[in-house]
C-alpha cells in the first residue's frame, strides 16, 4: 500500500534528523552543523555532516546525502515506504493509505508477483516430477549443480508445449491478462489467443533484491529447439527491468557486505557454480554493461567490484563501458583473469573453489588490466599504438572522482610502463571535466563559455559535468521560493543545460507542485529524486556557499547573495552557451553551403536571428521583480 503525502509530511516533521542520526553516529557540533564518522564508508576523520536547519545530511567523503528518510533507507537497506513506516512507528503517527487508485495499482503488482511466484513453483515441479523434466534435471546435474543448489536457486523446467503453463496457471486462478503482463506468454501473431513463451528450456528464476521472483532466464537444452539464442529472458515487465537488477544479489548481499567486495560474473550458470563452490559474494550482470541503477544497488553493500569474466568478454566494449561508469561512481574496479578459454563456471568445475579464490587474490586494478592488454597486443611498440593506449588508460583514470586516486594511478602507470608522468598529466587534463566534484573542488573553474569552446568534439563519451552556472542555478532554486521556481521554468528549459543530473533536477523542480509555499529542498529529496540527484543536491546545499568564479571576483564579499540575482546570472550564462553553440553550428552549416555552392541565405538569416537573441540576452533578462 502506498502512504499518503500528508502522512509522509507529518512523519518528516516529527523526525528530527540530528536525533535520528545520533542513534547511529556520534555527532559533534561544529558551527551550525554536526559532524561525525560516516556510517556508509570507513573513515578516520569525520566528513559526515548533518544540518539541523536544513534537515539534511551529506558525506563529503563518499558523497552520500539526503534527508531523514533516505538516511533510514540507506542505513537499514529498506524501501522508501518501509523507512516512512519505521519513522512513523517511532513518532507514534498512524499511517494513512493512499487513494483507491493507487491501492489498485499496488494490488495489480501484487497479482503479478503472485503469478511469477506460482510460475516459478510450476517450473520447479516440472523439473522434479515430470519425465521430460528428469532429462533437464540430468543436464543441471551434469553441470555440477547439487540438489541443494537446484532447490536454493529454484531452478526449473518449462514443458515443451504451447499451453502447458497457460493451463496450469488457469487452475491457479491467474488470468490471461496477468500472464501477458508477466511476459510468460505471448499473443499469437495471427488470430486470437496466447501461447507459452518458454518451451522446453531450463529455467532460472530471477529474484528481486528482496527475494521475489520477477522474471526468468531460460536456457536452451535440446538440439531441436527452434528458438534462437542459448538463453532467452523475460521481456521488460512492470516487475522485471534488466538494467535495475543484478542476478543473485538477493543471495549474495550479506556476503558482499561482509567481504566488502562484489565479484561480477556474466551468466546465471557462472554465478551458481561460483556460489556453490563457497565463494558467495558474487553477482551476475547478465551479460550487459553495468548501468547506473545497478551500481546504485550494489553500492549499498560495497564499493569494490572484481570482474571475473572470461578473457574475451573482459575486454569487450560493453564491459569497458560499464567499468568506466563504475569508476565514475567511485567504485574500485579490479579484474580477475582466467586462463584462455575458461569462464568462471568451467574454471570452478575443473579447478575447484580454493584455486578460484587464489585467482581472485591475484586480481589487478582495472587500470593495470588495460595496460597489460595493450602491452600484450604489442601496442606499446609503436608510437601510434602507445598514444592510443595511453589515451585509453588515461580516459579511465579521468573518470575517477578522487584526485589522490587519479594521481596515484598516473604515477603507477608512468613507472610500470615507462611513460613520462608529465605526458600522462597533460593527457589527463584533456579528459578531466572542468568541475570534478562540486563540493570539494575549489575555485579556478573555467567558465561555461570557455568550456564550450574547448569542447569541440574532443570528448564525446564523457558525460557533461556540472558547470558552475548549473550549480548556481540549482542552489538558487533550492534557496528561492515558488515564484523564483516559476521564473526559472519560464526562462530556461531543462534541455538548455548540459549536465544530465542538473537537467533532471530542473525538470523535477519544475514539475513539483509547490503551490506557492516557500520551496524546501527536503521536499525534493524524497522519492522524486534518484540517488545521484540526491547526492548532488545535498552536496550543493551543505557545501559552503561557493559561487562560480564571476561572483568570487567581485570587489566586495557577498554574504548572502540574492537567489534571484544568482539565478538570473546563471540563466544568462547558460543561455549564452546555448546560443553560442547554435551560432557555431549555423556557421559550420554556412561554410558547408558555400563550399557546395548552395543557398546561403537561410544560414545568414538564422545568424542574424541568433545574434539578435544574443544581444537581447546581454541587455538583460526581464525580471518580474524589477
Ligand atoms: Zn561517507
Amino acid at each position: 500500500m502506498r502512504i499518503s503525502q500528508t502522512t509522509i509530511d507529518d512523519v518528516r516533521r516529527a523526525s528530527d534528523i540530528v536525533e535520528i542520526v545520533s542513534a547511529h553516529v556520534k555527532l559533534k557540533k561544529r558551527g551550525k552543523n554536526y559532524t561525525g564518522l560516516c556510517p556508509f564508508h570507513t573513515e578516520k576523520t569525520p566528513s559526515f555532516t548533518v544540518s539541523a536547519e536544513k534537515q539534511m545530511y551529506h558525506c563529503f567523503g563518499c558523497g552520500k546525502g539526503g534527508n531523514v528518510f533516505t538516511f533510514v533507507m540507506d542505513l537499514e537497506k529498506v524501501s522508501f515506504a518501509e523507512a516512512v513506516r519505521s519513522l512513523a512507528a517511532r513518532a507514534g503517527i498512524p499511517i494513512a493509505e493512499e487513494s483507491p487508485a493507487d491501492a489498485e495499482r499496488q494490488s495489480e503488482l501484487e497479482g503479478l508477483y503472485q503469478a511469477c511466484r506460482i510460475a516459478g513453483r510450476i517450473f520447479h515441479e516440472n523439473l522434479r516430477e515430470t519425465e521430460e523434466g528428469k532429462k533437464a534435471l540430468e543436464y543441471f546435474k551434469k553441470r555440477g549443480f547439487t540438489d541443494e543448489t537446484i532447490d536454493l536457486f529454484g531452478l526449473g523446467y518449462s514443458v515443451n508445449s504451447w499451453d502447458a503453463l497457460i493451463n496450469r496457471m488457469k487452475d491457479e486462478g491467474v488470468t490471461p491478462e496477468q500472464l501477458m503482463k508477466t511476459g510468460l506468454v505471448r499473443s499469437r501473431e495471427t488470430g486470437e489467443g496466447i501461447y507459452d513463451y518458454f518451451r522446453g528450456r531450463g529455467m532460472f528464476p530471477v529474484f528481486s533484491t528482496s527475494g521475489r521472483v520477477v522474471g526468468f532466464g531460460a536456457r536452451k537444452l535440446w538440439s531441436d529447439d527452434p528458438v534462437q539464442g542459448k538463453y532467452i529472458n523475460s521481456p521488460e515487465t512492470p516487475l522485471y527491468n534488466k538494467s535495475r537488477l543484478l542476478y543473485g544479489l538477493f543471495y549474495s548481499k550479506d556476503a558482499i557486505r561482509q567481504e566488502d567486495c562484489a565479484l561480477m560474473v556474466e551468466g546465471y550458470a557462472d554465478l551458481i557454480s561460483v556460489f556453490q563452490a563457497g565463494v558467495q559474494n558474487v553477482v551476475a550482470s547478465s551479460g550487459t554493461a553495468l548501468t547506473e541503477e545497478q551500481l546504485n544497488l550494489l553500492g549499498r553493500y560495497s564499493k569494490k567490484i572484481k570482474l571475473v569474466y572470461d578473457a574475451d568478454s573482459a575486454g569487450s566494449a560493453a564491459t569497458l563501458r560499464g567499468v568506466d561508469l563504475a569508476l565514475a561512481h567511485d567504485f574500485d574496479v579490479e579484474v580477475v583473469t582466467l586462463p584462455q578459454g575458461e569462464d568462471p563456471d568451467s574454471f570452478v568445475r575443473t579447478h575447484g573453489g580454493a584455486e578460484f579464490r587464489e585467482r581472485i587474490g591475484k586480481a589487478v586494478s582495472f587500470i593495470d588490466f588495460k595496460a597489460q592488454e595493450f602491452l600484450a597486443s604489442g601496442a606499446f611498440a609503436t608510437p601510434e599504438g602507445k598514444t592510443k593506449a595511453v589515451r585509453s588508460i588515461v580516459q579511465s583514470i579521468a573518470k575517477m572522482k578522487d584526485e589522490l586516486k587519479r594521481n596515484f594511478y598516473l604515477k603507477d602507470v608512468s613507472g610500470k610502463y615507462d611513460i613520462y608522468e608529465s605526458v600522462l598529466h597533460r593527457e589527463l587534463e584533456r579528459w578531466l571535466s572542468p568541475v570534478r566534484r562540486p563540493g570539494s573542488a575549489k575555485g579556478n573553474f573555467p567558465n561555461v563559455e570557455a568550456e564550450s569552446k574547448t569542447d569541440g568534439g574532443n570528448r564525446p563519451e564523457v558525460p557533461a559535468s556540472l558547470s558552475p552556472a548549473e550549480r548556481d542555478l540549482i542552489k538558487a532554486l533550492l534557496e528561492g521560493d515558488a515564484e523564483l521556481a516559476r521564473y526559472v521554468s519560464s526562462n530556461i528549459l531543462p534541455d538548455d543545460l548540459t549536465n544530465d543530473r542538473a537537467k533532471s533536477i530542473l525538470r523535477k523542480i519544475g514539475e513539483s507542485p509547490r503551490s506557492g509555499n516557500p520551496a524546501s529542498e527536503t521536499e525534493l529529496l524524497n522519492e522524486l529524486m534518484s540517488d545521484e540527484e540526491r547526492q548532488l543536491i545535498s552536496d550543493i546545499v551543505l557545501s559552503k556557499y561557493e559561487l562560480s568564479e564571476g561572483w568570487k571576483n567581485m570587489e566586495h564579499e557577498i554574504d548572502e547573495p540574492d537567489p534571484w540575482q544568482v539565478a538570473r546570472e546563471a540563466i544568462r550564462v547558460l543561455k549564452r552557451a546555448v546560443l553560442q553553440k547554435k551560432l557555431d553550428e549555423n556557421q559550420a552549416g554556412l561554410k558547408e553551403a558555400q563550399k557546395r555552392g548552395s543557398e546561403a541565405m537561410p544560414f545568414l538569416r538564422k545568424q542574424q536571428e541568433l545574434l539578435q537573441a544574443m544581444k537581447k540576452l546581454e541587455q538583460g533578462l526581464s525580471l518580474p521583480r524589477e
